[in-house]
């Protein structure tokens, strides 16, 4: 996961939106259900906590068990979703 992404589902855990919510939630429904799931928050495959990785939009499961937004086929569905991003995106000054 890159840094953006990285920030991109910190950004949308501190500060919920409804839509992300809903997809987030199909997220982890998904990774519930998933072996590789550790502590019930950890991918075992990745490393990265769940409660962030799910809402970062264009982080995709490493399993191939759910994509990422960029990766939608309706390209007015992934439109929509990545206007979100960029409005969540932060620019640090490294
Ligand atoms: S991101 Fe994928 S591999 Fe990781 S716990 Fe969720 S479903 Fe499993």
């Amino acid at each position: 996961m890159i840094l953006s992404d990285v920030i991109n589902g910190w950004s949308n855990t501190l500060f919920p939106d409804p839509l992300i919510e809903k997809l987030a939630t199909e997220r982890a429904n998904i990774c519930a259900q998933c072996p590789f799931l550790m502590l019930k928050n950890v991918c075992g495959k990745c490393g990265c906590p769940i409660i962030a990785k799910v809402r970062s939009l264009n982080s995709h499961c490493p399993m191939s068990k759910w994509k990422a937004v960029r990766e939608y086929k309706d390209k007015e569905t992934r439109e929509r979703w990545l206007e979100r991003v960029d409005k969540s995106k932060i620019t640090l000054n490294l």
